[in-house]
């Protein structure tokens, strides 16, 4: 962990507009900096930099954030490693926060085990290159396939001795512990005798996103009924399976240079891939796809193509991984190869011209391409049809945007002929299940303006009140330390000076009310801990903070585009001088926000009202319309002070 002054340090020293500068020209425009945007492809420039601000804010697609936003975007990495990015640029001395004995134990764990398998990563090339062994039998092996040396060494391919301690003597002798050998997996231990697990394979070591050997996977030479043809190293500290993808340490430059991320079975098929001149490749090593490989791929990408071999059967068992890559809203087209070929072979058999042309020529999008497959099985029998169109449905429902749900129903519509309405009903009712919403990360409202960040509550949220949420949270950053009003005190005639963030503190607390959005809550609760001990918060904070979701919220939020006000559009008054009607709008907002926070409540009581008539509980009913009627009434209140400005 990177503790807090050091953070500060960075953030204090990473000023945005030489942090963009080092990847985007910039031309000074009166106060801003604009420049082509790195994010998305266009020719008239529209990204700007505020260097007052520190923020960066693109008016084509949208991105905003400050300076460790944009590393992290620009250069794929997470938070703390676009702190030591920036780190490294300013030289800072990053001082990491003192870790407990068990996490320094776990750390040190981790530590010891990446040496190992970079140790037996080391010895494997040198086994496959250097020793008589490894030439005579595992380059042949791989010179028969056709592959160049320069591709093995680029994925430290290597091989494993025939003897069956070959390996382990050696990294003994060599000092490694038994015990990290062990927890590897590299070694077995079985009472006082050790074996290698990988004896006689060819090795392929996995690599982490950074370059890290995290385990291996090896292919046996001989043909041994006994053994299996392909062995991965087992889930250990530094190896999870689901968390990581063959080739995407290799790929990942490529991939989002490319925009796109081909999908294939197996290691050579990377390897093939590679030579074919097609770099962006991962592959899932046999393994159906997990979330957390969806994720890593869509850390540079947002397409992916998934090349399979002419097989009907193993392409329907894969068919249902792919609903979690729609999930994330991903677009995945699907590569079907001629019988009989993988990709291995294929892109062998034709020229790297011909093999990318036939990628690109052959590619179909995913739900059509599940539609027809299942379609040609159905054969015209209606039962096999229904299930047919379930599945189709399960499919579309999960894609989390509205407008390509509803280019693939009409699609599927003409292709299954069945009625549009029916399909929209179907996938409806599927988003609507309670066990579907938990498991899509996209809840409800599609209309809203920003992706709206994980929700933890699992309430339908109100699109109204998310505004009016967003802009009590847009006035506390612009004017939190501004003076609201002056209170002169009756008993000894002081002054006391009310600040815009100590009024909305105070309004909203006494009401006990509650903001529904996460980050929203998040910086709230920050403003009243101050507004409590009478300190001010400044922006500077929230557009810094250490919590991404927080700084990105707070800087859209002050950019000066960011066009609020679903709230003030029919107010004919709202001019530019945001500052002269201050007062006004922050009353007014928190009299929008009471207002939208009482209707929410009011639906809730209705829902329960109806619960109450239907069981015939005449004390429930009784009470649940009294409280609806204060509310009206609140309602009312709020409503003749709003002046009929506002639609309620
Ligand atoms: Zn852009």
């Amino acid at each position: 962990m990177i503790d807090r002054p050091t953070i500060e340090r960075i953030l204090d020293a990473a000023q945005i507009v030489d942090v963009v500068q080092e990847f985007v020209t910039l031309k000074k425009r009166g106060v801003n900096y604009l420049g082509l945007c790195p994010f998305h492809n266009e020719k008239t420039p529209s990204f700007t930099v505020s260097p007052a601000k520190e923020i960066f804010k693109c008016f084509g697609c949208g991105k905003v954030g400050n300076s460790v936003n944009f590393v992290m975007e620009h250069e794929h990495l997470t938070y703390p490693e676009a702190l030591k990015y920036l780190a490294r640029k300013y030289h800072i001395e990053v001082v990491e926060k003192e870790l407990s004995q068990d996490e320094i134990d776990k750390q040190n764990e981790r530590e010891s085990l990446l040496v190992v398998t970079a140790y037996a990563a080391r010895q494997f090339t040198e086994n496959l290159f250097q020793s008589d062994e490894g030439i005579s039998v595992g380059l042949t092996y791989f010179k028969e396939r056709g592959f160049r040396q320069d591709t093995l060494k680029k994925f430290e391919v290597g091989y494993s001795f025939e003897k069956r301690d070959a390996f382990s003597r050696k990294a003994l002798d060599d000092g490694y512990k038994q015990e990290y050998l062990v927890k590897t997996g590299l070694t077995i231990q079985n009472e006082d005798r050790i074996f290698d697990r990988f004896s006689s394979r060819v090795m392929f070591p996995i690599h982490s996103l950074s370059g890290q050997v995290l385990g291996f996977g090896g292919r046996i030479l001989k043909s041994d009924p006994k053994s299996a043809k392909y062995l991965n190293s087992p889930e250990s500290e530094i190896y999870h399976k689901s968390r990581i993808l063959y080739g995407i340490f290799q790929a990942r430059k490529t991939i989002s240079q490319e925009d796109r991320c081909y999908l294939v079975e197996g290691y050579t098929d990377v390897l093939s891939l590679h030579e074919a001149d097609i770099e962006n490749v991962v592959a899932s090593s046999g393994t159906s796809l997990t979330q957390e490989q969806v994720r890593l791929i869509k850390r540079f990408t947002q397409n992916i193509t998934i090349l399979y071999d002419g097989d009907a059967a193993g392409i329907k068992a894969s068919l249902r991984g792919i609903d979690l890559v729609l999930e994330e809203g991903m677009n995945v087209k699907i590569v079907l190869l001629p019988d009989g070929e993988d990709p291995d072979s294929y892109s062998k058999k034709l020229s790297n011209a011909d093999f990318l042309k036939f990628l690109r020529e052959n590619e179909t999008d995913f739900i059509r391409f599940k539609t027809q497959l299942l379609l040609s099985e159905a054969n015209n029998d209606p039962v096999k049809k229904a299930d047919l169109i379930r599945d189709v449905v399960k499919s579309i429902a999960v894609i989390p945007e509205a407008i390509t749900r509803t280019v693939y129903i009409k699609e599927c519509s003409t292709v299954l002929e069945v009625a549009e309405p029916i399909l929209y009903h179907e996938v409806d009712k599927l988003r609507r299940q309670k066990n579907f919403q938990d498991r899509n990360k996209y809840p409800g409202p599609e209309d809203l303006p920003v992706p709206p960040p994980v929700i933890v509550k699992p309430i339908q949220r109100e699109p109204v009140s998310y505004y009016s949420e967003k802009e009590i949270i847009r006035l506390l950053l612009r004017f939190g330390g501004v003076e609201f009003e002056r209170i002169v005190s009756k008993d000894d005639g002081k002054e006391e000076v009310i600040t815009v963030s100590d009024y909305i503190v105070k309004e909203i607390t006494s009401d006990d009310l509650l903001f529904d959005d996460t980050v929203c809550a998040k910086i709230f609760a920050d403003f009243r801990f101050h507004s409590e001990q009478g300190l001010i918060a400044g922006e500077k904070q929230f557009v810094k903070h250490e919590d991404p979701e927080i700084s990105s919220l707070s800087a859209d939020l002050l950019s000066d585009s960011h066009e609020l006000s679903r709230i003030w559009k029919d107010k004919q008054t709202f001019v530019e001088t945001e500052e002269m009607k201050m007062k006004d709008i922050v009353s007014d907002a928190v009299l929008k926000f009471k207002s939208d926070k009482i209707n929410i409540i009011r639906k809730e009581i209705m829902v329960l009202l109806e619960e109450a008539v239907k069981i015939n509980d005449p004390e429930k009913i009784m009470q649940l319309q009294k409280r609806y009627a204060n509310l009206s009434v609140a309602l009312g209140l709020i409503s003749r002070k709003l002046g009929n400005r506002i639609l309620l």
